[in-house]
């Protein structure tokens, strides 16, 4: 096992709701710590970039309106594989084939508004976390 890093993002349809404490106690109590936080809203361009993989996928233009449709809390998470780990307590894409207790099977509301994202692999951690945050703004 090793300490590792990755990036996580609560979307619009979470942050509508009013439950990223509920979410953020999901990722704390799955053993990863908020080692950097904010509140920001995306313009398009940001959403665009930070999501360039998908561009040529059918859903990206809808991706990016939705990204972009109301404030994002995004955070390093750290952990023992944290990359893994996040994906575990984050549950499948679509929420109707999440396994119980994770945050999709409890808040997403569909597979698009599917409440927070997380990096695949250490290697695109890096590469999101560079993205998103100033190495003075990761206070571990
Ligand atoms: P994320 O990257 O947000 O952590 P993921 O890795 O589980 O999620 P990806 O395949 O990377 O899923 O897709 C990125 C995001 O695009 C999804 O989280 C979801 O919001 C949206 N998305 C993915 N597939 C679809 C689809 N078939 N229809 C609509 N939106 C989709
Ligand atoms: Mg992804």
């Amino acid at each position: 096992m090793a300490l590792e890093r990755t990036l996580s993002m609560i979307k619009p349809d979470a942050t509508a709701r009013n439950i990223t404490g509920a979410i953020i106690a999901k990722l704390e109590g799955a053993g990863l710590r908020v080692i950097a936080q904010k509140r920001v809203k995306w313009s398009e361009a940001q959403a665009q970039k930070f999501y360039e993989v998908h561009k040529e996928r059918p859903f990206y233009n809808d991706l990016v309106a939705f990204m972009t449709s109301g404030p994002i809390v995004m955070q390093v998470l750290e952990g023992e594989d944290a990359v893994a780990r996040n994906r575990e307590v984050m549950g499948a894409t679509n929420p109707q084939e999440a396994d119980e207790g994770t945050i999709r099977a409890e808040f997403a509301e569909n597979i698009e508004r599917n409440s927070v994202h997380g990096s695949d692999s250490a290697e695109n951690a890096a590469i999101e976390i560079a993205l998103c945050f100033d190495e003075s703004e990761i206070v571990g």
